[in-house]
């Protein structure tokens, strides 16, 4: 077997390995990131609807990664109440192209990039088994995704995920986002693609999704992909001199489900921790705590709606969307990709009531979840 050394071993070469190995090579440490697949950024599954703010938050950005704008938005409930949002709110990127540019920047900073190198597990302490290798290492990062080898290994719950379906279709891409309302917070999506559009859906993984994706498009298919996403955050980021980011660490925004503003964010705040060259699990905690001072409000009250949706009816849903449609100048407004929240804030006391109180049992669950989530 062949033995490696380094300070950061990250496993993982997606968009939230990338980064960090990047931001970490730049700082002057000794980097390796260890893909297990041959290719950097395929097969992709991400629909990349980037907000102004996590495309102002990545490493790196490049305007040749563009595919489209999406200068309007429609929200469709279960029975047909749509709300409409007119305003720039965002960029569809090529996925593959940026994690690949992402990956290379980093090889270009020092980085050790290792290709068709899965992580297998841990040998002691400070030494993993990468594919025919062993690495010693002074921190190793979980970039691994939704189904994490090295939070398993760690002795993490497995966390729950959901299951992404999009069909590529043919036709004009357009730059508008269409959002229908399938059964709480499940949905299906319409989204500008190359030389074309996608129709997307998500939701638990014994749904029929792919229906669900003719409910929006009838437009004849190009091809299919998919992928999971976690389905929560998990409290904690770190143990011993193993820490977790990206899907691995489940940061994704409740509401939405998008992971890449957040993935970026925790690899600057965690190259940031790490900077001070101190304890490695000090740096860790540091990295913890700072990513959920920064999102926990969002994270908190985001998933608190997403029970709460779940736990009503079509037709409340219904009621939901029509209470909001009274105030759509406000949507317009207070609505951002990046923030989900903010418009819920924005929102009159009283309205806020009238929407918690719509269903009682749904809003005590929320609630109750609220608190979960912060006690814990
Ligand atoms: C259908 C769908 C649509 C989405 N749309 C959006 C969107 O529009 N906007 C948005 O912001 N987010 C979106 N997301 C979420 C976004 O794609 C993810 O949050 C983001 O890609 C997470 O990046 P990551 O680097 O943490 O994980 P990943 O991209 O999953 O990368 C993990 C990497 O680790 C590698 N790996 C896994 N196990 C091992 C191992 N044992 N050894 C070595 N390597 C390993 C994998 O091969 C992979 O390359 C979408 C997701 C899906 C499924």
């Amino acid at each position: 077997m062949k033995k490696l050394k380094t300070d950061f071993l990250i496993i993982g070469g997606g968009i939230s390995g990338s980064s960090l190995a990047y931001l970490l090579a730049k700082l002057g440490f000794d980097v390796t990131i260890a893909e297990k697949k041959s290719k950097i950024g395929y097969p992709h599954h991400c629909s990349g609807i980037l907000g102004l703010e996590a495309i102002s938050e990545l490493v790196h950005f490049d305007e040749d990664w563009v595919l489209s704008e999406i200068n309007w938005a429609r929200f469709i409930s279960p029975r047909g109440i749509s709300l409409e949002i007119r305003k720039p709110l965002a960029k569809v990127v090529d996925r593959e192209s940026m994690d690949r540019d992402t990956w290379e920047m980093a090889l270009s900073e020092g980085a050790k990039g290792l290709l068709s190198s899965p992580f297998k597990g841990f040998l002691s302490r400070d030494e993993a088994r990468v594919g025919r290798s062993s690495i010693h290492f002074e921190a190793l990062i979980g970039a691994d995704g939704t189904l994490s080898k090295v939070s398993e290994l760690i002795g993490f719950e497995k966390l729950p995920f959901e299951l992404g379906i999009q069909r590529l279709l043919r036709g004009r891409p357009g730059n508008g986002y269409i959002v229908k309302i399938i059964r709480g917070s499940k949905f299906t999506w319409l989204q500008p693609w190359r030389e074309g559009r996608k129709a997307g859906a998500l939701g638990d993984p014994k749904d029929n999704l792919l229906l669900w994706t003719y409910s929006i498009s009838d437009e004849r298919s190009r091809g299919y992909e998919g992928g999971l996403l976690p389905a929560k955050t998990r409290r904690r980021f770190h143990k011993g001199k193993v820490a977790l980011i990206g899907d691995a660490a489940g940061q994704i925004k409740p509401i939405s489900r998008g992971g890449v503003l957040l993935a970026s964010r925790a690899a600057r705040i965690l190259a940031e921790s790490v900077s001070r060259r101190e304890d490695i699990e000090r740096a860790f905690r540091r990295y913890e705590s700072k990513w959920w001072r920064i999102n926990g409000r969002e994270i908190i009250l985001g998933r608190s709606i997403r029970i709460y949706l779940d736990l009503l009816s079509p037709s409340k849903i219904d009621k939901i969307f029509s209470l909001l449609k009274e105030d759509e100048d406000l949507l317009e407004r207070e609505f951002e990709v990046d923030r989900q929240t903010a418009l819920l804030l924005a929102l009159p006391a009283v309205k806020i009531l009238k929407l918690a109180t719509e269903d009682i049992a749904a809003g005590a669950s929320a609630i109750a979840e609220m608190i979960k989530y912060i006690v814990r």
